[in-house]
């Protein structure tokens, strides 16, 4: 927490850039924004426990007010702790040390659809389902659907390197992203051109995409549009084992088809998640796939995907579950008596490995974390030419707070390590925050040193989210 006088001072020059309805230091406004999705920090809540809190939550509107704003919090050395929608789920947002939260939600304007490049410039506080809607009336998608559109912005994807449900097809939001401005911890306000490719040295706007607000504010973005696609078939299989449904996804990428979606459950999240609404054999995996595009691509990859399936074992489920999965996609995440209740906690482990680690990888996790969890139910649930993510969720449930806290850990350790271990990389799309943030120097080795190089150099004091992604932990 900032001293009294730090904090008067650091006010007054804030409300001089903003105005003063957009600096807020009362209480509520600060427990409000004290947390974000992560399931530990809900917990702790419900358990009646203090999160840090920020000394001050301000609300900027344009790139030159942030710039002003890290300006005064670099020359006073205070900590600055950005905040997008606020839907992260791995404390990417708490205010660890106090100081300054830069709320980016006045930051929504959506500038021209460039329709010749297919392209859209945007500010950074964009709600995703805003901008989606807003391209969908032109006849575009961004190809970028997260389960938490609803209240995630752009910002946020971008700084989180998130994945929408269709990446399998569009891409993650690192390869929508074709330009961005950042402002830099000093204040200075950079640029890398949207362009689609260059050969002009490293690729710098990818330093900043997943840097979870360590080095910099993305304050604007430009992101690639598609047209939307003219039809869409879903499918579904079930399979008797994991290893023969990661088979069928392979061979399906390996023929040159991109579904939109690619989708398999192990036997007890398949039971879990399906058999309320349809029959199958308990004890099966289903495979949700579903394929976007001018319909004579589609009826071919349907096709040919359907042979590969049956050649694989697989037993034809019709569209029904696959379409079921995409109706409820956005409502399927609220909390339910399982997750609100005593010192329970449900919380996801994503990972990714390619294909070659990706079963041995499934099964060395769900080992290691049944060993101290209630339960763990997994699918797969991005996949690519070259492997896919794995969304493990787990449910834990203690006499006590101290041992639910402990519990937890106790899971992210064993599933983090058998993760590392057999050469998997411990997040697809969530992000570091502070859950991963121990293990950030496990997972990226010798090239760790690299990220800290450049943390040093952008952010010397640093002021930005501290404590978040393996950097910056204050004494
Ligand atoms: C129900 C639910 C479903 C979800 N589904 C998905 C999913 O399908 N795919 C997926 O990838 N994730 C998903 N998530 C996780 C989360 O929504 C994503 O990680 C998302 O990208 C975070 O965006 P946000 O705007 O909510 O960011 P926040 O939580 O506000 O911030 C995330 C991190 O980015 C930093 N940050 C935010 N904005 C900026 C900025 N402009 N500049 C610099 N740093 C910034 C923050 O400091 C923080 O460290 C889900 C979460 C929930 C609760």
């Amino acid at each position: 927490m900032l001293d009294d006088k730090v904090k008067k001072l650091a006010l007054k020059r804030l409300v001089k850039i903003v105005g003063p309805e957009y600096v807020q230091d009362q209480e509520t406004d600060l427990i409000l924004n004290a947390h974000d999705a992560w399931p530990l920090a809900q917990a702790k809540i419900r358990a009646g426990e203090v999160l840090p809190v920020a000394d001050l939550v301000v609300f900027p509107e344009t790139t030159e007010q942030v710039s002003e704003v890290l300006g005064v919090a670099n020359e006073m050395e205070i900590p600055v702790t950005p905040v997008g929608g606020g839907a992260g789920t791995c404390g990417g947002t708490v205010p660890l040390y106090g100081g300054i939260q830069l709320d980016l939600k006045r930051m929504c304007r959506i500038h021209d659809i460039d329709h010749q490049s297919m392209t859209v410039r945007v500010q950074c506080g964009v709600i995703g389902i805003d901008l989606e809607e807003a391209v969908n009336r032109e006849g575009y998608t961004t190809g970028h659907t997260p389960t938490s559109l609803r209240s995630s912005n752009v910002g946020g994807f971008i700084a989180t390197r998130s994945g929408g449900s269709r990446s399998s097809l569009y891409g993650k939001i690192e390869d929508l992203t074709l330009g961005l401005q950042v402002v830099l911890p000093d204040g200075s306000i950079v640029e890398c051109k949207a362009v689609p490719r260059h050969s002009v040295g490293p690729d710098l706007k990818q330093l900043f995409i997943g840097s979870e607000g360590t080095l910099g504010i993305i304050t604007e973005a430009t992101l690639r549009l598609f047209p939307i696609p003219e039809s869409r078939r879903f499918r579904a299989y079930t399979f008797a084992d994991v290893h023969s449904g990661l088979e069928a996804i392979r061979l399906i990428f390996r023929a040159g088809i991109k579904p939109s979606i690619a989708r398999l459950y192990d036997p007890e999240d398949a039971s879990y998640s399906f058999s309320m609404h349809f029959e199958f054999e308990e004890g099966h995996c289903m495979l949700l796939l579903a394929f976007d595009g001018p319909p004579e691509r589609v009826n071919l990859d349907e096709r040919t995907s359907h042979e590969i399936c049956l050649q694989e074992g697989g037993f034809d489920q019709g569209e029904g579950p696959s379409r079921r999965w995409w109706d409820h996609r956005y409502d399927m995440y609220y909390p339910t008596s399982l997750t609100t209740s005593g010192y329970a906690i449900v919380d996801t482990i994503d990972i990714v490995a390619t294909y070659d680690k990706l079963e041995q990888v499934y099964i060395a996790m769900k080992e290691a974390m049944e060993a101290h969890a209630g339960f763990v139910i997994s699918h797969f649930s991005h996949m690519y030419e070259n492997g896919g993510s794995i969304y493990m969720i787990f449910y834990t449930s203690q006499p006590d707070a101290d041992a639910a806290w402990k519990n937890y850990k106790a899971i992210w350790d064993a599933g983090v390590e058998a993760c590392l271990e057999l050469g998997g990389t411990m997040s697809h799309q969530h992000g570091v925050g502070v859950t991963r943030s121990t293990y950030t120097e496990d997972e990226l080795g010798s090239s760790f040193a690299v990220l800290k190089a450049i943390k040093s150099v952008l952010d010397p004091k640093g002021i930005m989210n501290p404590g978040k992604l393996g950097l910056g932990v204050r004494n």
